[in-house]
C-alpha cells in the first residue's frame, strides 16, 4: 500500500491517521486510488506485500545475547516488518505466528566485515554457506580490490537482491589502476596521488562505506605512505573507515603495523586491521608484543579494531610467501619455504596448469618428482608463469597461542575473509567454529563477548547503530542457534560443508534460512553509512 500513497503523492494530500491508515483528501485522487487498487486485484502480490504489513512473529522462550556483551537472559522478542519492534515478557497477540526457541540463543544477525562474494552473489544469491553461519550482512571489497564504479555496483545489486544485506569498500589498487592502468609499478606522483584521493571521494560519495588495502599484493604493493595516508583522509572526510591487509603479516608484521598506525594517525581515520595474523617462524608467538603496540595506539587515540579468523592456516596465491618477490631465485624462496616452518606447511589447492598438484603439499610433490623442495617450488612458478596463472596455496603458518591472544583482546572482531565458494574452510565456518571451538570446547571467552565481535563490534566500526544489537526499532537481523551443538563441519578438503547448530536466521524480518536450508527469500538490502 505505501507504495500505490507514493504513486499518487503529487496529485493529492494524504494524511495518515491513527490507525496507519492512508487517507486522500482529493477526487481526483480518489479516482486515481480506485484504478491502482483495480489493478492491485490483478497482481495479487500488491495485497500479499499488504497483508505482510502488519504481520508480526513472536520469538518467545529465548537466551537473548543482544550483542553489547551483557549476559545472556531469558525473554522474547517480536517481529514487525523488518523491525524488531519489542522485547522482554511478551504474550502472543491472537494468531500471531509463535516460535518457541527453549534452549536456543537468539542473537543479533552475524556481520562479516571481510568477505569474499562479489562473484558469489550472482552464482549463488541465496548465499547458502553465508546464511547457514548466521551471516546476515557481508562486507564486500576488501584487500583493495573492489567493483568500479561504485555507483553502478551498487545499482546493479538493489536490482538483483540476495538474501544478504551486502556493503562496499572502495579498493585502493583498483582506484589505484584507474589512475595508473598498467604502469603501476612505481610511487605515483603527487599528481596521481591528487586524482586517487578524488577517485576515493567519489567512491565515498556513491556509497562505499570506507577504503580496503591489500598492500602485500601486486598493484597495491608499490604504493607509499603518503598516497596511501591521502586516499584514507578523502575517506574519512566521508565518515568512513580503513581496512587493511598491511604490508607484511611475517618478518616485517612489526613494521607493517607500525604503518598502519601511522596512517591512521595522520589521516585521522578508525581502523580495521585485517585478518591479525603472525605468519613466521621468526613472529611466532609474538602475540603479547603485537597486542601492546596496538594498545600504545589505542591509547593515544588511534581508534584501532582488528578482524580475525579462527584458523592457523592462511589461503592465498604461492608467489606470497616470496616478500623480495626473487620468485626463482633459490636462496629467496629457500628463505621463504623455511620461514612458513618448512615444505609441509605449504599444500597446493588449485592449479590450473597440472590439476595433479592439487591437495598436496609441497614436500610431498617433491619428493614424487624427485626434485628439492626449493627446485619444485620454482618449477611450479614457471610453470604458472608460461600458463599465466598462479598456484593457489594454503600455508599453515599461525600458532594457536597468538590466535588466542587476538581473541581475547576487546578490539577484535571475528570475519571470515571467505565467502560464497571459498576454497578456505573459512568460507563456510568462521562463525560456528567461533563458537563452538573457541567458546565451548576451548574457554578462550564468553558466549555474550564472542557475540559482541560478530555484531556490535562490526557495527560499531561501520558506523550503523540501528543493526548488530537486540534494540527495539533496530532492523531485525536475527540468528538463533543451539549454544550445545553449534560447530562448523568445513575443512580444507571439504571447504563447502554446511555448519550445523543454526536453527533460524532473518534478514529484515524475513526468514531466509529454516529447517537446515534456505527459505529461498532474498531480503538483503545495499547498505551505505
Ligand atoms: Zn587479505
Amino acid at each position: 500500500m505505501c507504495d500505490v500513497g507514493n504513486a499518487t503523492e503529487d496529485q493529492g494530500q494524504k494524511i495518515q491517521n491513527h490507525k496507519g491508515l492512508l487517507v486522500f483528501t482529493r477526487p481526483l485522487t480518489i479516482l486515481l486510488l480506485g484504478v491502482l487498487l483495480s489493478l492491485a486485484i490483478a497482481a495479487p502480490v500488491v495485497f500479499h506485500a499488504h497483508s505482510r504489513a502488519d504481520a508480526t512473529i513472536l520469538i518467545i522462550n529465548a537466551q537473548l545475547a543482544d550483542g553489547t556483551g551483557a549476559a545472556l537472559r531469558e525473554g522474547a522478542l517480536r517481529i514487525r516488518n523488518n523491525r524488531i519492534a519489542s522485547i522482554g515478557k511478551l504474550s502472543p497477540a491472537p494468531g500471531e505466528q509463535v516460535l518457541d526457541a527453549r534452549g536456543l540463543v537468539l542473537a543479533p544477525g552475524f556481520i562479516d566485515i571481510h568477505n569474499h562474494s562479489i562473484d558469489g552473489l550472482d552464482s549463488d544469491p541465496l548465499a547458502e554457506t553465508q546464511i547457514a553461519q548466521g551471516i546476515t550482512t557481508a562486507i564486500q571489497g576488501p584487500d583493495g580490490d573492489s567493483p568500479w564504479p561504485i555507483k553502478d555496483w551498487i545499482d546493479r545489486r538493489r536490482k538483483n537482491p540476495t538474501a544478504l544485506n551486502v556493503a562496499v569498500f572502495a579498493g585502493h589498487a583498483t582506484i589505484r589502476e584507474q589512475v595508473m592502468g598498467q604502469d603501476f609499478k612505481r610511487v605515483a606522483t603527487p599528481q596521481e596521488i591528487e586524482k586517487m584521493a578524488q577517485l576515493t571521494w567519489q567512491a565515498m560519495n556513491e556509497g562505499a562505506i570506507g577504503l580496503s588495502s591489500g598492500l602485500e599484493y601486486e598493484v597495491g604493493s608499490y604504493s607509499d605512505t603518503a598516497e596511501l595516508t591521502a586516499m584514507a583522509r578523502s575517506a574519512a572526510e566521508h565518515g568512513g573507515f580503513y581496512s587493511t591487509h598491511i604490508r607484511d603479516e611475517a618478518d616485517k608484521a612489526f613494521d607493517a603495523l607500525v604503518e598502519e598506525i601511522e596512517i591512521a594517525e595522520q589521516a585521522h581515520i578508525p581502523v580495521d586491521h585485517s585478518h591479525i595474523k603472525l605468519g613466521t617462524v621468526a613472529v611466532q608467538g609474538k602475540a603479547p608484543e603485537y597486542i601492546r603496540v596496538i594498545e600504545e595506539a589505542r591509547n593515544r587515540g588511534v581508534d584501532f579494531l582488528a578482524d580475525c579468523y579462527p584458523y592457523d592456516a592462511w589461503h592465498s596465491n604461492l608467489k606470497v610467501i616470496v616478500p623480495d618477490k626473487q620468485y626463482e631465485n633459490p636462496k629467496s624462496v629457500a628463505k621463504a619455504i623455511a620461514d612458513l616452518g618448512g615444505p609441509d606447511h605449504l599444500t597446493i589447492t588449485e592449479f590450473k596448469p597440472n590439476a595433479s598438484y592439487a591437495g598436496h603439499s609441497l614436500a610431498e610433490l617433491a619428493k614424487s618428482n624427485r626434485l628439492s623442495p626449493v627446485e619444485m617450488f620454482i618449477r611450479i612458478v614457471r610453470e604458472g608463469d608460461a600458463a599465466n596463472r598462479e598456484a593457489e596455496v594454503i600455508g599453515h603458518s599461525m600458532i594457536e597461542s597468538d590466535i588466542k591472544a587476538f581473541y581475547q583482546q576487546p578490539w577484535l572482531m571475528v570475519a571470515s575473509d571467505g565467502g560464497i565458494g571459498s576454497a578456505h574452510p573459512r568460507g563456510a565456518g568462521t562463525f560456528p567454529r567461533v563458537l563452538g571451538r573457541f567458546v565451548r570446547e576451548k574457554h578462550w571467552l564468553t558466549l555474550p563477548e564472542a557475540i559482541r565481535k560478530m555484531t556490535s563490534l562490526p557495527a560499531q566500526r561501520l558506523n550503523w547503530t540501528d543493526r548488530g544489537v537486540l534494540r527495539e526499532g533496530a532492523y531485525a537481523d536475527l540468528v538463533l542457534f543451539d549454544p550445545t551443538t553449534i560447530l562448523d563441519h568445513s575443512t580444507f578438503a571439504k571447504p563447502q560443508e554446511l555448519p550445523v547448530g543454526i536453527e533460524k536466521v532473518f534478514v529484515n524480518g524475513i526468514p531466509v534460512w529454516s529447517g537446515n536450508k534456505p527459505t529461498g527469500a532474498m531480503p538483503g538490502q545495499v547498505l551505505t553509512r
